[in-house]
Formats: structure tokens, C-alpha cells, sequence
């Protein structure tokens, strides 16, 4: 095996550094030594492209340590246009190709992802900053998805109706639509591609990726498992960008559907433009997901559940729970474990085996949550424990904030209204069941929600009741499964469907429906009545 994806990666003109650098690097650097000034490129038509000298380059960090790993390129419109035509030239073919084939490939590719899984895990932690061991469930939770699209025949079937009318047959099929692209955030550089592109590609359609440019090496390995599986060259496309590459997806006339995922402004952006260019699009946002405890609930379990959903992957997640809403006397009930329990978080590089939560992502996003926490304490919030000025010995550059923890925190809080996307939980205190609805209802997003109960009437009101897209009961992060369809409500998606799942099957297709029926079945003469069943 080691040897054939070997052979794989020679015949691609990849070279395997790693642990020191990732393989697929870009290897006409000057100085294979200096590691930041290697480059991440764009992979077009099976292949990694090579990249412009006046090529524009952002820098890639390691979070934990500071240090600049390597440049990621940043498209221009010209790679975009390679990208797009690359995959535009490989759909007819791809699209014709049997369902079943289609998902033969994807089956490979699954088996590769599980053998390569580590690797690509590796790859998040020193990009992103998350803790391993949180880096390999996210590559599990995309694997799962690759799973479900491997159901592809079963899942584009149609349906039959005979004798829809005397001798007429009407039956249905979903067709891909073409080329499809999809705009991912930083903080599941694996999964959330993997939202997309298995359920895109099995469908039918060629795909087009522009990772976050903060963790884009994981994309690239992808491409290459992909390749390995015998992807035919340009299905699956991958140009590393910014805003840049963005506009030059949302403009081109020959890409069908926009998949995004990231912050609220940028979603509302991408839907108004690419509907306004005639697009499908799906745009899922940002977040601020609310924890109920009730009174009768086992506060223990809860406080483990609140701890690990607060400061997990260091709140970096758009499932992760940013507020606690403390019914009746819970507040005071859980205050003094709550406060020991985000003291002594472990914080540490991802990489190292103990750590419960690694660094924040970028320098820019800890300046950001430290001015959310001024903010915070300035509007009135009780700090209890302030995680800013964190050092962890041997790191000295990293992008270091330990867990936050403010209590009664009123909804007027700027910390409340808005998404901090850091370690920072904010403890509400409300009176009864009706309360905490009514706050969670009124907030602008409505992504994912939990209460922790032991009353199966307030669990199932809760759920009836509230206004969020993802309901957890008892369960922190309720992140659907792979065959059940992600997607979040008011201000944290913009357009219809939700991402993967059978909602995602329809999303990457159109429906055709087919009346039928034969000479021996048509009656002599004109019709010029509008044709009712007969
Ligand atoms: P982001 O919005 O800054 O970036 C997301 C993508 O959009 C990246 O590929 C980026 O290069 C691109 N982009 C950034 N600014 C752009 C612009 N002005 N025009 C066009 N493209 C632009 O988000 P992020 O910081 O990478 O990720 C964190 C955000 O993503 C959080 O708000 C989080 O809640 C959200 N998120 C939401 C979900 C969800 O399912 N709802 C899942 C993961 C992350």
C-alpha cells in the first residue's frame, strides 16, 4: 500500500516530507529548509498548478507556537477561470458515468481517508490548533459523510408513478447540475469540505474548493486521496484563496451552486450575490447556541457536558455552547465547579496528549475575543475567570487565551448579542422554562440549542417551542449525522436546504420529471383541452 501511494504521489509530482512538511507542499521552492517559504497551491485538473511568480501569498502559522509554517497562495482570477473550466471540461463524462461507479470511487476514497486519517488529523492540529484527538473525531465526522454518499444509487432512485393517466407513465429523476463550489471556514478544514464535496460529486457534479487560506494543507491531501481513489483529473478542483477567489466563483457563469460556510456577514453576502448571478446557494453562518439547565437536571453530567461544549477545540465551533442559561437556583448550584472546572482547563499544544484545549487560531482572532471580554466587563458582565495573558512554558509565541467565564450576563451585553467564537463562556440567569425560550427565541441566530433535563414534558416543549435549527436534549452539541442534514435557522443559514444528507442530495440536483407513453396507447385527432388524467 505504502508503495502504490508512493507511485500515486510521484506520478502527480508530489514529494513526501512529511512529518517535517506536508507532501503536497509546493516543491519548486528555493530553500526546502525554510519551511515558511514553502507554498500551498491550488490543485487543477488532477494536478498540482504551478504557481505564478507574482503569485500573492498569506502566511500559514502554527498557533501554538507562532511561527509562520508556510504561504498559502492566493488565486487569481485568471487560476479561478483554470479551476472551473478544469471541472466544467470533466462533467459530461463524470456526469454520465453510473451512480454506482461514482460511488465505487468514493468507497476507495473513504478507505484512504481512514488509513491516511492521522495524517490528515496532524495536519488540522498544526494548522488550526486543536487538540489531536478533537482533530480526529472531525476527520471521523467527514469520513461519515463520504459514507452516506457512497448510498448514492439508492439515493437518486426517483420515483415511478404507472398509469399516471390511461397508458401514460410519469416518473421523476434528479440530474446534477454542472459545476458546484464550495467556500469553507478555518475551523473544520476537513469536515466541512466534506459537508460538500462527496455528496456534490457523487451526485454528478464536478466541484471546485476554496479552503479557509488560515488551514488550506488539509485540502490538498484530500485531493490527492481522491486522485488515489481514480478520480478522474478535474472533478474535484481545489484553488486556495480570499475574498479574491471568492468573487471570481460567485461571478462565473459557469458555476451552478455556491456551498458556503462561515461568519453571518459574509454568508448574507454570498447568498444576495450569488442568487443575483442566478445561483443556488446555501450559506450557513454564524452562531451563538444557548445551554439550558434546568433545576431537576444531573448537574454534574450537565457541568461536564457545559465545560467540554464551551472550551472545546477553544470554542471555535459554530456548535459550541457560548451561553448557559441557569434556570431557578442551577446558577448558584454550579457556580463554584464551574469556575474550578475552567481554572485548571489543560492548555497546551494541540499536539501534546494531555491537552484538553489548544491555542486560538490566529493572533487577529485572540486580539478580537480579548476586546470581546473588555467589552464584556465594561457593559456590566461578572468576570469570574479571565483567561487572557495565559503563557504555557516552551511556547512563549502561541496564540495562548485560557477558558473565560462571565456570569450574569444580561441579554443588553454586546458579549451576549454577539458571536465571540473563542473560550468565553457567558452564564444567564433566568427564572423558569418559559424564560430561557423567549430569550433563546429572540436572539438573532438560531444555529444549535441544548437544555439538560430529566422531565420528558419540559424536553419535549423545549423542542416543540424553540426557534433554532438543531436541537440537543441532554446533548451538548447536537451535530446531525451524516445521513440527517446540518443547518442552523434565522440569521445562521441563508437559503434553503441544509447541508449534507438527503437535503444535500437535492441541493447538488434538479428534478426532471418524465410523461411517457406509446403510439399504441394515443387516441386519433387534435387535443386543445389543457390534458387532465383520464
Ligand atoms: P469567514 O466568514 O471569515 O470565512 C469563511 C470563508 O469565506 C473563507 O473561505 C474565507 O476565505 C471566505 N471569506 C472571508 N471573507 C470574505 C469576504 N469578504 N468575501 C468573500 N469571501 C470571504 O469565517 P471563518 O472565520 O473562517 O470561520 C468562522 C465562522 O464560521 C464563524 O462565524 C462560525 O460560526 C462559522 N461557521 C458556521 C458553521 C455553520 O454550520 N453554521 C460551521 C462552521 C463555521
Amino acid at each position: 500500500m505504502a508503495r502504490r501511494a508512493h507511485r500515486a504521489q510521484k506520478s502527480l509530482g508530489l514529494r513526501d516530507h512529511w512529518p517535517h512538511r506536508p507532501h503536497f507542499l509546493e516543491n519548486r521552492v528555493p530553500s526546502l529548509q525554510d519551511s515558511s517559504t514553502a507554498k500551498v497551491g491550488h490543485f487543477i485538473n488532477g494536478r498540482l498548478a504551478p504557481l505564478a511568480a507574482d503569485s500573492r501569498t498569506s502566511p500559514i502559522y502554527n498557533p501554538a507556537t507562532g511561527a509562520v509554517t508556510a504561504q498559502v497562495a492566493l488565486a487569481k482570477h485568471t487560476e479561478v477561470d483554470q479551476a472551473v473550466a478544469a471541472a466544467q471540461a470533466a462533467f459530461p463524462a463524470w456526469a454520465d458515468t453510473p451512480a454506482i461507479q461514482r460511488a465505487r470511487v468514493l468507497f476507495k476514497f473513504w478507505g484512504l481517508l481512514n488509513q491516511h486519517k492521522d495524517e490528515l488529523a496532524r495536519l488540522i492540529t498544526q494548522e488550526h490548533g486543536k487538540v489531536f484527538s478533537d482533530a480526529q473525531g472531525e476527520v471521523t465526522r467527514g469520513i461519515d459523510i463520504v459514507e452516506f454518499a457512497c448510498g448514492i444509487p439508492q439515493l437518486l432512485k426517483g420515483d415511478y408513478s404507472e398509469q399516471a393517466s390511461t397508458g401514460i407513465d410519469n416518473w421523476t429523476m434528479r440530474q446534477p447540475l454542472g459545476v458546484v463550489a464550495g467556500i469553507t471556514p478555518f475551523n473544520f478544514p476537513v469536515m466541512v469540505p466534506c459537508w460538500m464535496f462527496p455528496v456534490a460529486i457523487a451526485c454528478g457534479n464536478t466541484f471546485v474548493l476554496k479552503p479557509s487560506p488560515t488551514d488550506p494543507s488539509p485540502s490538498l491531501l484530500m485531493a490527492e486521496l481522491l486522485k488515489q481513489a481514480g478520480l478522474p483529473d478535474g472533478v474535484f478542483n481545489v484553488v486556495q484563496g480570499d475574498k479574491a477567489a471568492v468573487d471570481a466563483l460567485i461571478e462565473h457563469p459557469d458555476v451552478k451552486a455556491l456551498s458556503f460556510v462561515g461568519s453571518t456577514p459574509v454568508a448574507q453576502f454570498i447568498h444576495e450575490r450569488g442568487s443575483h448571478f442566478g445561483k443556488r446557494v446555501q450559506a450557513l453562518g454564524g452562531a451563538k447556541n444557548h445551554m439550558v439547565i434546568m433545576p431537576d437536571a444531573d448537574l454534574d453530567k450537565a457541568v461536564d457536558a457545559l465545560v467540554g461544549a464551551a472550551y472545546g477545540s477553544a470554542g471555535e465551533r459554530c456548535m459550541a455552547i457560548s451561553v448557559a442559561v441557569l434556570v431557578g437556583d442551577v446558577g448558584d448550584q454550579i457556580m463554584p465547579q464551574l469556575i474550578e472546572r475552567t481554572r485548571t482547563l489543560k492548555v497546551n499544544d494541540g499536539m501534546d496528549g494531555e491537552a484538553e484545549m489548544g491555542p486560538i487560531v490566529t493572533r487577529a482572532a485572540l486580539d478580537r475575543i480579548s476586546g470581546c471580554i473588555e467589552d464584556g466587563v465594561r457593559q456590566g458582565a461578572q468576570l469570574l475567570v479571565d483567561g487572557r495573558g495565559l503563557s504555557v512554558p516552551g511556547q512563549d509565541g502561541g496564540f495562548w487565551l485560557g477558558g473565560t467565564l462571565f456570569d450574569h450576563v444580561s441579554p443588553e451585553n454586546k458579549l451576549y448579542q454577539e458571536e465571540v467564537f473563542g473560550p468565553v463562556l457567558a452564564c444567564v440567569r433566568v427564572a423558569d422554562l418559559d424564560q430561557a425560550l423567549a430569550l433563546i427565541n429572540a436572539h438573532e441566530f438560531g444555529n444549535g440549542v441544548a437544555c439538560f433535563t430529566r422531565d420528558g414534558h419540559v424536553a419535549r416543549e423545549f423542542s416543540r417551542r424553540v426557534q433554532v435549527g438543531m436541537v440537543g436534549i441532554n446533548v451538548p452539541i447536537p451535530v446531525p449525522m451524516a445521513w440527517q442534514g446540518f443547518g442552523g435557522w434565522k440569521r445562521s443559514l441563508f437559503g434553503d436546504m441544509h447541508a449534507y444528507g438527503e437535503e444535500g442530495v437535492r441541493f447538488y440536483t434538479r428534478q426532471k420529471s418524465i410523461m411517457q407513453r406509446w403510439p399504441e396507447s394515443i387516441a386519433k385527432g387534435n387535443d386543445f383541452i389543457m390534458p387532465t388524467a383520464r
